[in-house]
């Protein structure tokens, strides 16, 4: 298993990307300077606690920030699927311009298009879906589950409706649904929360999108509900060979599904490797927080879980240094206060990547934050 190895087999690559809020009470800076690559087929958990900037990652890319939410610097670089078309002829029949977001490799350059354009509304949906923690934010309680399905269907893969409503049906029976006949003819508020979940993903992939963005789906659904999505994201995975940005703030989910993890913290990537690493040799000290905050089978009973200590600083604030040093139970002194540590390359077989001062002498190269991952 490796890690991220740069822009060649990437489908994408996110650099130096800051996005801010503005507001009556001051600016929030809700990414500072994030880079990381997704590679082509793999799955990317991002984890995090609430406030780390990973559900605002997902929607700058897709170009659904929330006002006054807006991207300041960064790039975000899509690339075309397999099979070496751009990312034009993969939309021949949307009647979109990419202008010059079009990028020489035939990959497009999505912060330069406008969120609302039609170039931006075709790659959604037909390149690049996204599922939600709650399904109700993505399905109208109005229209049945298979006329939501058609319609994505109809928009960007056929004009023919009675083929959209066999590939509807066809999409839900793939996500498990019993009887997908007769859930295409119900509404949202008459299927369970799993089902329903199970519905926003057929209608994610029901346009075969080279990427999926799936922002803590399993989040709200019960353990067993929750195994099964996981396991249906396995199996549709290596059936279409999409590649997936796993958002989590669970990691025993990223366990079970992911093959790289990049770990956030107040809008920046702190630590990146394979799930292996992370688990095994974790180095960062809120990684390795998060890990011990983990129930484990086989702990003596009565063992209270560890919590990590304070919480993440109030969104106006701004914090010197180390955006972790208030609470991190390694701090070696002042230099944390004072100094943001780089991102270093640590020796191994695969790319490790960490941001902090503890392993700034035990590197094997310092790496910049727009070749390889992490945060400023
Ligand atoms: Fe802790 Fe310092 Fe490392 Fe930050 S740089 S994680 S404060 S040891």
């Amino acid at each position: 298993m490796t890690a991220t190895n740069g822009d060649g087999d990437a489908i994408l690559s996110v650099r130096d990307l800051q996005v801010q809020f503005p507001t009556t009470l001051g600016v929030v800076n809700a990414l500072n300077g994030v880079s990381f690559d997704v590679p082509r087929g793999k799955v990317i958990g991002i984890v995090g606690e609430s406030g780390s900037g990973k559900s605002v990652t997902a929607r700058a890319i897709m170009q659904i920030l929330e006002p006054p939410g807006r991207i300041t610097e960064g790039s975000i670089h899509f690339r075309s699927s397999a099979g070496g078309e751009s990312v034009s002829q993969l939309l021949i029949g949307e009647e979109v311009d990419l202008g010059d977001a079009e990028t020489s490799s035939g990959g497009v350059e999505i912060t330069k298009l406008k969120p609302r354009s039609p170039a931006m509304r075709a790659l959604r949906g037909a390149e690049i879906a996204m599922i939600f923690q709650e399904p109700m934010t993505s399905l109208n309680p109005v229209y049945t589950i298979g006329s939501q399905i058609e319609e994505a269907i109809l928009l960007h893969q056929t004009p023919d409706k009675k083929v959209a409503k066999e590939q509807a049906i066809d999409m839900l029976r793939q996500v498990g649904m019993p009887n997908p006949e007769r859930i295409a003819t119900s509404y949202p508020h008459e299927l369970s929360g799993g089902m329903r979940q199970r519905a926003m993903i057929a209608m994610a992939l029901s346009c075969h999108p080279s990427l999926l963005i799936a922002d803590e789906p399993t989040t709200a659904l019960d353990v067993t509900t929750e195994a099964q999505i996981l396991q249906l994201m396995r199996k549709l995975k290596s059936e279409i060979g999409m590649s997936i940005m796993f958002i989590t703030h669970s990691m025993g989910v990223v366990a079970q599904l992911c093959d790289e993890v990049m770990v956030m913290y107040l809008g920046r990537v702190v630590e990146r490797a394979s799930v292996d690493e992370i688990f095994y040799n974790p180095k960062h000290p809120y990684t390795k927080a998060l890990l011990r905050s983990i129930p484990r089978i086989g702990s003596a009973e009565h063992t209270p879980l560890e919590v990590i200590k304070g919480s993440i600083p109030d969104p106006y604030s701004t914090v010197s240094g180390c955006p972790f040093h208030p609470r991190c139970p390694s701090f070696i002194g002042k230099v944390c206060e004072d100094v943001i540590p780089a991102e270093s390359l640590l020796a191994g077989p695969t790319q490790h990547g960490v941001r902090c001062h503890l392993y700034s002498d035990e590197v094997a190269s310092t790496a910049e934050p727009a070749s390889t991952g992490g945060a400023r």
